[in-house]
């Protein structure tokens, strides 16, 4: 699985380097931005959580 972020969707908002940051971390535009890595196994429980707090769904694990 990996993670995906909608930058035209973020808000910058902050949440989801906070709840994963092994995948998300936050670009210089403001906006979030996912690692392009395989998401180790002991980290899709976070990278889903992240996913499910974005408050504008811009995040996708898949
Ligand atoms: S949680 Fe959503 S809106 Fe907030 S920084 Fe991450 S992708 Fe952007």
């Amino acid at each position: 699985m990996k993670g995906y972020v909608d930058k035209d969707t973020c808000i910058g908002c902050g949440i989801c380097p906070d709840v994963c940051p092994e995948i998300f971390k936050m670009d210089d535009d403001g906006k979030a931005v996912a690692g392009k890595e395989e998401i180790p196994e002991d980290i899709i429980d976070n990278a889903l959580d992240a996913e499910s707090q974005c408050p504008v769904d811009a995040i996708q694990v898949k």
